[in-house]
């Protein structure tokens, strides 16, 4: 029998990217192979419920692998008809039912942009520099169903029309609204930094395009969805689960930091699930979301600010390695560990503190990674490497075979 791991070995071999990969170091371009490839592909992912046809590689390479500073540009290939001859293929993974909602919500929401801000958000992966992709326009998808509703707009399960009927996240965002929250520069910068992110543990961007009113983000499409939801079902983790989801971030972590990245927003909303259990990154790095007016506004906690942002200092990339003690703790304890539902002073008060109280129940070897991790000092926290060989991510990877956690 064909297994999950072997559906994602073939579904990683596809690229949506319409450029040659030059990358310094990088392996050679993965031989495409759509009409052999593909239909065998969405015929074992319709068989295992497995969507995503954009699995990054879990290779070893992704993490340490560098964004190219220079890129040939190519301009953009329309995609293949199918030769001629041949019956097209029918698409077979299931997106679900559309219900409008793009073209009802744009009727209502939303103005026209124009002059400086309008240019700063007619973003357009196919012009740009580092990974330019194919010209992309709505009419290319056939859409799906909600995923859900962001910020700026909603997110929809949609395919490419063309072969080989790419499944992936489609995410809207209103420029008027962009350009009332006054972030049209942090969006267009993030979107470019995303794009030319590569981790198995950061959530994909694979293109994107806009028209008069909207921007629309291909995303990697997250097959077990929100890790909140997860938790907020059983409340909390495993050790082991919650193991190997610290090991996955420090690792997209060192990755990030590497590219001068600091993600500065770590928290359980932020995080999805790929098909494999795996851990994704999304909504990293986004000002707009800044904990400090994101989190305060929305939830009213400062959960995962460290000492130094809360007290308003300098801060650096360490402030990621506080966040990843915070969500160590939340994730076995089901709660942040500053967590203090009298109001946002007293959490305040106990971050500047680091009043940590970690429960019985919490294994020594957690217990020792969250006090290395939750220091008042930046300098002192334990280094993302370090985390990475810390016994308890030791303890659960050597026992485990499969990439799901339990
Ligand atoms: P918010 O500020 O509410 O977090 P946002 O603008 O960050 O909104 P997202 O969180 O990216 O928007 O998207 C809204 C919801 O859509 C998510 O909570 C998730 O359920 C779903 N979603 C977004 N992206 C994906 C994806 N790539 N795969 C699957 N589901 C997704
Ligand atoms: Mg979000």
């Amino acid at each position: 029998m064909t297994s999950v791991g072997s559906v994602t070995r073939q579904i990683a071999a596809l690229e949506i990217s319409s450029k040659p990969n030059t990358t310094r170091n990088a392996p050679p371009p993965l031989q495409k192979k759509p009409s052999q490839n593909t239909g065998n592909v969405s015929r074992l992912l319709t068989k295992f419920a497995a969507p995503n046809p954009f699995t990054a590689t879990h290779s070893k390479t992704a993490s340490t692998s560098s964004i190219p500073t220079k890129q040939i540009s190519r301009p953009p290939s329309p995609a293949k008809p199918a030769p001629s001859g041949q019956a097209p293929k029918q698409p077979s993974i299931d997106i679900g039912k559309y219900d409008g909602g793009f073209e009802l919500e744009n009727e209502t929401r939303g103005e026209k942009v124009f002059g400086e801000a309008a240019e700063e958000l007619a973003l357009d992966s196919s012009v740009s520099r580092y990974y330019p992709t194919r010209e992309w326009h709505l009419t290319d998808f056939d859409i799906g169903r909600p995923l859900g509703k962001g910020k700026f707009g909603r997110v929809y399960m949609v395919r490419t029309k063309t072969e080989p009927h790419y499944v992936v996240a489609l995410k809207c965002l209103y420029k008027s609204e962009i350009i009332q929250s006054r972030v049209e520069k942090q969006i267009r910068r993030e979107i470019e930094i995303q794009q030319n992110l590569r981790h198995p543990n950061i959530l994909r961007m694979y293109g994107y395009f806009h028209d008069e009113k909207r921007i629309f983000l291909m995303l990697e499409f997250a097959g077990k969805g929100e890790l909140y939801k997860q938790l907020t079902k059983y409340g909390c983790f495993t050790e082991r689960r919650s193991s190997r989801y610290i090991d996955q971030m420090a690792d997209a972590l060192i990755y990030l930091h590497s590219k001068h990245v600091i993600h500065r927003d770590i928290k359980p909303e932020n995080l999805l699930l790929g098909i494999n259990g795996e851990l994704k990154i999304g909504d990293f790095g986004w000002s707009v979301h800044a904990p400090s007016n994101r989190r305060t506004t929305l939830c009213g906690t400062l959960d995962y600010l460290p000492p130094e942002m809360v007290e308003n200092r300098e801060h650096s990339e360490k402030v990621d390695y506080w966040a990843l003690g915070v969500l160590t703790y939340e994730f076995i304890n089901g709660a942040p560990p500053f967590e203090d539902l009298t109001g946002y002073n007293a959490t305040y008060k106990r971050i500047a503190k680091v009043d940590l109280k970690i429960p019985p129940k919490v294994s020594p070897e957690a217990r020792d990674l969250i006090v290395r991790l939750l220091q008042y000092d930046p300098e002192k926290r334990l280094a993302l490497t370090e985390v990475r060989k810390h016994p308890w991510i030791l303890k659960y990877k050597h026992k485990t075979s499969t990439s799901s956690p339990s």
